[in-house]
């Protein structure tokens, strides 16, 4: 069921939102050569209870998982680029580190992720995360009262196409409320002018990700951390954003 927040529900989000993007502006700016991911999901945890925010991960067992979650952060680096588990690993020189972190505020939720390099980039990194940067901001573009989620959907696409890249429409954008997963889905692709049609409360998080050569990912043996098949690098980023009836508000602008 897809739910519209009003005008003062959306409100009463930007705190959650606030939270959200100062915990992954604190990740961006710690994530460096010789961190490690634990301690990553360390400082996330920390803020959490300082804030009195609740986590929506470290309980998270949807069915896709092969247990509950059990940290606070997705930490996703190189060929990892969704839902990766935060584990014993000392980043190195080069890597591409992607956070997803999503938490409750006063009963609301937020979801935001961001890639980074740490490090001496690669050219082609650097260029993978601009893509599906600039694919976020065209898919925030479309997010517009009387578009549809397809005109999201495809806006998202048409920048990942236009850099020769193939998509996944497995795992994509979602209804974000009271919990962080809700109606609708929007798929990273999709035909403009279909689907529902977007109206000012709808709150969701916009999400683009894409793998250098292949649309094509794997469960790892940890049951969630998703891999390219091809072992090419990753990239994800994502905002919430409420549809007004102008502009819509980024929650997690950073
Ligand atoms: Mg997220």
């Amino acid at each position: 069921m897809i739910e519209l927040r009003s005008p003062a529900q959306v409100e009463q989000m930007r705190p959650a939102g606030r939270f959200v993007a100062d915990v992954i502006t604190h990740l961006a700016d710690a994530a460096d050569v010789g961190v490690n991911l634990l301690d990553l999901d360390a400082l996330a945890h920390q803020m959490i209870r300082e804030r009195g925010a609740v986590s929506c991960y470290i309980d998270y067992h949807p069915s896709f998982g092969a247990s509950p979650f059990g940290k606070v952060l997705c930490t996703s680096v190189n060929d990892a680029v969704l839902h990766g588990l935060p584990r014993d690993y000392v980043l190195r020189d080069g890597d591409l580190l992607s956070v997803d972190f999503a938490a409750s505020v006063d009963g609301w939720v937020s979801d935001s992720a961001l890639s980074v390099v740490v490090g001496t980039p690669r050219p082609e990194d650097l260029e993978l995360i601009d893509v599906t940067s600039r694919a976020l901001d065209a898919g925030i573009g479309a997010a517009r009262a009387d578009n549809r989620i397809g005109d999201i959907s495809h806006a998202i696409a048409e920048i990942g196409r236009g850099a020769g890249l193939r998509i996944n429409t497995q795992f994509g954008g979602h209804g974000v409320g009271r919990t962080m997963h809700g109606d609708p889905h929007i798929p990273n692709d999709g035909r403009p002018g279909r689907g529902f049609k977007l109206q000012p409360g709808l709150v969701i998080a916009i999400e683009p990700w894409f793998l250098h050569t292949t649309d094509q990912i794997f469960t790892d043996a940890d049951g969630w951390t998703l891999r390219s098949q091809d072992g090419s690098r990753g990239a994800h980023m994502e905002h919430t954003i409420a549809v007004t009836e102008g502009d819509p508000i980024v929650l997690t602008a950073r």
